[in-house]
């Protein structure tokens, strides 16, 4: 039999149910430590002579599983399983880099990748500059000697823009340079940058992976020797190891990332459609709109256009934010790829923190607010909306 689709590979696990009383769900191994045989095995495990866990940190039942099915719904060799999204993000780029080294990155990106960034350029002499990804002209003459790793989000937070992976890629082999994706936004089914040549993949599992806003968590998938050599270095020695409860609950939430992600695109998709003639509403940002500059981009490389829809509201800040107050579904939140619609204020929330003038150059302006559909009745969704936009341009 040949590999099963997507949606059954999902749900399916690779323990072995023999030796764990035919347990349909996966166990969850709740334990720091394992107890050896003897001295010797002790030694033995240690040593590599003898496989087998020894420590949580180094490695643990449940967490293993959870990574095994990570790197083969992207399609990578090997996946660590993170304390979080960002120390999938750090864990990955201090392994690819090092002093004298310097890193291009997509502009917009997550704000603590960018907060990283700052820090290892001060502390470690590791340089970096951003750019807005879209011409193959600018994105050479961006590349220095020093250049290791291409770094990319798509969509990017909040203004949706994409980056041609593709592109990219092609660009990046040719000058022996490493491809990160921060596959966040899309996850492995609606994207799956390894397929197209990527190096590595990171997730913050907080968002869809888990997808009931219960866990912090990451994940990074790439070549396996080098996940190896991560695991034993970045990972192990920089501590940022998930909790096996952590690892069960994404375990539990990937057997329907399916069933969610589709409906998360159906529910932006109807948002969209009803937003798109609001007189209140300026612009909006979301990949489906036939309209959207890059709609092609993300009709190709995208399965479906995720659940995320950013827009602009008439009367700028003190709207958006009588907007979000009036709402009673959507629950304002930072963070996305819940069941429950979350909406928040990019320019005095994620983005807060980058100064007001870069702000204006991503787009990110005082009026837009970023909504994460989630996986109510869209009808219901919609409904709060309007009477939100109602009450809050009835007060003006
Ligand atoms: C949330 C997020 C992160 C960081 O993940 P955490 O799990 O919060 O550490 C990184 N990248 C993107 C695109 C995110 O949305």
């Amino acid at each position: 039999m040949g590999k099963k689709e997507l949606e059954t590979r999902l749900i399916h696990s690779y323990f072995d149910r023999k030796q764990h009383y035919g347990s349909l769900a996966h166990p969850l191994y709740q334990t720091s430590t394992f107890v050896f045989d003897d001295a010797q095995q002790g030694e033995a495990r240690f040593s590599g002579n003898e496989s087998g866990y020894i420590y949580s940190r180094l490695g643990n039942p449940t967490v293993s599983e959870l990574e095994k099915k990570m790197a083969d719904l992207e399609e990578g060799e090997e996946a660590i399983a993170f304390a979080s999204g960002m120390a999938a993000v750090s864990g990955v780029l201090i392994h690819l880099l090092k002093a004298g080294d310097h890193i291009l990155i997509s502009e917009g990106v997550y704000g603590c990748t960018f907060g990283f960034l700052e820090m290892v350029k001060e502390k470690f002499n590791i340089d970096f500059d951003l750019m807005e990804m879209n011409s193959e002209n600018m994105i050479r003459t961006m590349i220095r000697p020093e250049t290791k790793v291409l770094y990319v989000e798509t969509p990017i937070n909040p203004t949706m823009k994409l980056v041609d992976l593709e592109m990219v890629i092609k660009i990046a082999k040719e000058e022996g340079i490493r491809v990160v994706v921060d596959n966040t936004f899309c996850s492995p089914y609606l994207q799956q940058p390894l397929t197209l040549g990527a190096d590595y993949v990171i997730h913050s599992a907080t968002k869809y992976i888990s997808g009931h806003g219960d866990v912090i968590a990451g994940i990074a998938v790439g070549p396996a020797e080098e996940m190896e050599t991560i695991r034993m270095t970045t990972q192990k020695d920089i501590g940022g190891v998930l909790g096996p409860f952590d690892a069960w609950l994404l375990l539990r939430g990937l057997k329907t990332l399916a069933l969610r992600m589709d409906r998360h695109c159906y529910n932006a998709r109807y948002v969209f459609d009803l937003l798109k003639d609001n007189p209140n509403v300026k612009n909006i940002f979301y990949p489906g709109d036939p309209n959207f500059s890059q709609h092609e981009l993300a009709k190709r490389q995208m399965k479906d256009f995720g659940g995320l829809i950013s827009f602009e509201l008439q009367g700028g800040k003190e709207a958006a934010q009588r907007f979000m107050n009036e709402l009673k579904v959507i629950q304002v939140a930072v963070s996305l790829g819940d069941a429950e619609s979350l909406i928040q204020h990019p320019a005095t929330m994620t983005h807060s923190v980058v100064p007001e003038v870069e702000r204006k150059k991503m787009g990110i302006t005082n009026s837009l607010v970023r909504l994460s559909v989630g996986l109510e009745s869209p009808k219901d969704v919609w409904n709060d909306m309007k009477q939100a936009f109602d009450k809050t341009y009835a007060k003006v």
